[in-house]
């Protein structure tokens, strides 16, 4: 939470407290400890506000803590956060409610061909919660002497009007009522001034958006999006033992893609083993669905009902829960300054998800935000003396380094599936990098009347994933999402697509009150920024909230 030590001036600024974030900070201070380093996130705590999967390739990580975590690999939380190795693994393709089919053994000959599919492959990749890995780099952070500063909310970048360089951020006011009124509580919000700014918010950050526009930065294809929806589910120690501490299961098909009937959505489903009992079941569903009365909770509890899902789960209480967007549009969406094509710009840097380095062809992403870490810290250390050169310097080592040759083995892939649709897409996809660059479009274009057709007999249960995710804000703040033209909702959307962000919104915000789309519960929002992407009109801003509002992950 806010104290009072004055952090007006620091030499480095990371926004957000995730592995990219992190990674950049440790590797900085450890370089450089004479450097005043300090990390801010709008979470309550740390890892509150981080979701993965997550598999997660180890040698970033290894790396990291090799040069700055003297004994890491005998610590307890070595053992807790790193402890399941993948030994095991399926990649099930589900054509139906009841049938699974293992493509393990075809995707093996993928990898030998030296096809993309083989990426899928996962052996003795770690399995982790983000959150817990996220809250042991905080302490590793702080260990080395960085700041690590919670419920810090910066609302806005702020540039010098001299140099043209990033001069810091403005984080948001504090103690305002609904209507913008001071209250008794009220703290203006602070500009932080730094030398070197790192962007590291995670996916479609705020703050990131707003210093590609104003920096004027260009994508070569818009950003395109997947949501996850996950629940953490505590099962007996049976059924954990048959599950397999160290096996994950990947699942393309029922019921988002089916042959038959014919919903054709991108995406899968996920089974990982955490720990005490716990399995994560995932629903991954990309955003460019065109059903307007879908919602990828739907699809989760289906998912869930298959035969082969629900003998590992069957009798399970769902212990945790949340949602967040995952960046897929891959190397042509990764922001750029025209003029020198850094990632970021002069003393500014764009990290990790921010940037949009996933790799589709893995589906992972965890060991590029930590190389993206790494990197942005040697760029900073090399670039001390000219600091407006520094996000050339990082693109260098970017392009030229892990996460450059692996954005670009996957540089067509998601396009293909966007343009062709998964049906021809996804085997397309195979030879995508051979294909010319297609133009797609952002993912709130794909919405149309038609209806999906396995929607589940009983409504999902909303409040319930939104309390296992513990999220809260504070019910006098402004809200933190606005719907700029309520006309558009009632004269366009509701005739034609009955008003989708009631159905899709994961925490249930929005509500028709008194005949008119409204944001109605804020204080539920899981920062997922789902609504921001996929109202069919563009029509939702979404603003950050007050510090340590939010989701409060633990083990996600
Ligand atoms: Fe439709 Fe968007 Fe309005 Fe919701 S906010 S009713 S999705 S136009
Ligand atoms: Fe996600 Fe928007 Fe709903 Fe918040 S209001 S949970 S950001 S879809």
């Amino acid at each position: 939470m806010p104290n009072n030590k004055n952090y007006n001036k620091v030499q480095v600024l990371i926004v957000g407290a995730g592995p990219a974030g992190l990674s950049a900070a440790i590797h900085i201070k450890k370089s450089k400890p004479e450097f005043d380093v300090c990390v801010i996130d709008k979470a309550f705590g740390a890892g509150n506000h981080n979701l993965s999967g997550a598999v997660l390739e180890h040698e970033p990580l290894t790396s990291l803590l090799d040069f700055a975590a003297d004994g890491w690999r005998e610590s307890e939380k070595a053992k807790d956060v790193l402890g399941q190795t993948i030994t095991n693994e399926k990649i099930l393709f589900m054509p139906s409610s009841k049938t699974a089919f293992n493509l393990l053994f075809a995707v093996k000959i993928a990898k030998w061909l030296n096809l993309g599919l083989g990426g899928m492959l996962h052996g003795g990749d770690y399995i982790v919660s983000i959150s817990k890995l996220s809250k042991w780099l905080t302490a590793i952070a702080r260990d080395v002497g960085v700041e690590v500063l919670f419920g810090f909310a910066a609302q806005d970048i702020i540039f010098d009007k001299n140099t043209g360089l990033t001069a810091g951020v403005k984080l948001i006011d504090q103690g305002l009522d609904k209507d913008g009124n001071k209250q008794p509580n009220y703290i203006a919000g602070d500009i932080i001034n730094a030398d070197f700014t790192i962007l590291a918010e995670g996916c479609d950050g705020l703050l990131t958006e707003k210093f590609i526009e104003k920096a004027n930065l260009e994508r070569k294809q818009p950003q395109l999006f997947s949501l996850g929806v996950k629940e953490l589910i505590k099962i007996s120690p049976e059924q954990y033992r048959k599950f397999n501490a160290n096996r994950v299961i990947h699942a393309m098909g029922y019921p988002i893609w089916t042959p038959i009937l014919g919903p054709a959505m991108f995406g899968g489903g996920i089974i990982y083993p955490g720990t005490d009992n716990n399995l994560a079941v995932g629903m991954i569903v990309g955003a460019d669905w065109k059903y307007y009365d879908f919602n990828p909770q739907d699809a989760l509890t289906k998912f869930k009902e298959h035969k082969f899902v629900k003998q590992f789960i069957d009798g399970g209480t769902v212990v945790e829960a949340g949602a967040k967007l995952i960046p897929e549009g891959g190397f042509h969406a990764i922001p750029r300054d025209p003029q020198t094509n850094s990632i970021g710009k002069g003393n500014c840097l764009i990290l990790g998800d921010s940037a949009g380095f996933v790799n589709m062809l893995k589906i992972r992403g965890l060991h590029l935000a930590i190389d993206s870490g790494i990197q942005a810290a040697a760029a900073i250390i090399d670039r001390t003396t000219k600091p407006d050169t520094t996000a050339i310097k990082y693109t260098e080592l970017i392009d030229n380094g892990l996460v450059g040759k692996e954005m670009r083995s996957a540089e067509n892939y998601r396009q293909t599936i966007a343009k062709f649709g998964p049906t021809f897409g996804i085997p397309l996809s195979v030879i995508s990098n051979l294909l010319p660059k297609f133009t797609t479009e952002e993912d709130y274009k794909a919405m149309t009347e038609a209806k999906y057709k396995l929607k589940p007999k009983i409504d999902f249960d909303k409040d319930a994933f939104t309390a296992a995710a513990a999220t809260e804000h504070r019910e006098e703040e402004p809200s933190h999402l606005e719907i700029l033209d309520h006309n558009i909702c009632e004269q366009e959307c509701a005739p034609k697509f009955g008003r989708p962000c009631i159905t899709f919104c994961p925490a249930g915000v929005y509500e028709v009150v008194n005949g008119e789309a409204k944001a109605a519960n804020p204080s539920n929002c899981l920062h997922c920024k789902t609504c921001q992407r996929k109202c069919p009109f563009n029509n939702i801003s979404w603003t950050v909230p007050e510090g340590a509002g939010g989701p409060r992950y633990k083990n996600m």
